[in-house]
């Protein structure tokens, strides 16, 4: 049933001890509707509160451990960085569950969630961490073909469009700006 909320693990008499995660014998830091959770099954618990919350496929806590067993330690299967269970190490490292357009499943960085959320499909899967695709010529290019942008902080600081098409975009906008100022 991947729609049921996480449940707590029915103990007996002599349960050893009353701090320890609901799902596993580590100590319980984490307090979530008045339930113990170890680091790694707080942020289980809220990856399925996520996908419930953008009706989403929520996975089962099984199904979390049995994708946490395919990763090479804690390594983000995309852009290979060490992931994290918090933010201390910063949010772009954090771990988060990533649904594929195709319907899997699967672990991601979060800086890699926001590329694949801001890309069509899965095509991010095949874009190299070093490229992008200029959504205004439909290619991919290299990093350095899109200009900086301070704004950005997404997953790079790049612009949307590739610096031929920003130039183009902008010689539309002062070509209607100075038709606008001829026309008043
Ligand atoms: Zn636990
Ligand atoms: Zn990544
Ligand atoms: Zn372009």
């Amino acid at each position: 049933m991947p729609n049921r909320l996480p449940t707590r693990k029915r103990r007996g008499a002599n349960s050893p001890r009353k701090d320890e995660c609901c799902r596993c014998e580590f100590v319980g830091h984490y307090l979530r509707g008045g339930t113990k959770y170890c680091l790694k099954h707080f942020r289980f618990a809220r990856m399925r509160a996520g996908a419930q919350c953008h009706r989403k496929a929520v996975p089962t806590f099984e199904q979390l451990e049995c994708m946490l067993s395919h990763l090479t330690g804690m390594e983000c299967p995309h852009c290979k960085r060490e992931m994290h269970w918090d933010r201390s190490h910063g949010t772009a490292s954090q771990i988060t569950l990533q649904h594929y357009r195709s319907g899997l499943m699967g672990f991601l960085c979060h800086s890699c969630n926001v590329r694949h959320a801001a890309q069509d499909g899965d095509s991010f899967v095949t874009i190299p961490i070093t490229h992008k695709l200029c959504r205004d010529c439909n290619q991919v290019k290299p990093l350095d073909a899109f200009g900086f942008n301070r704004k950005h902080q997404r997953f790079d600081d790049r612009h949307t469009y590739c610096r031929g098409c920003m130039s183009a975009r902008v010689a539309v906008w002062r070509s209607r700006r100075s038709q606008a100022a001829t026309t008043h």
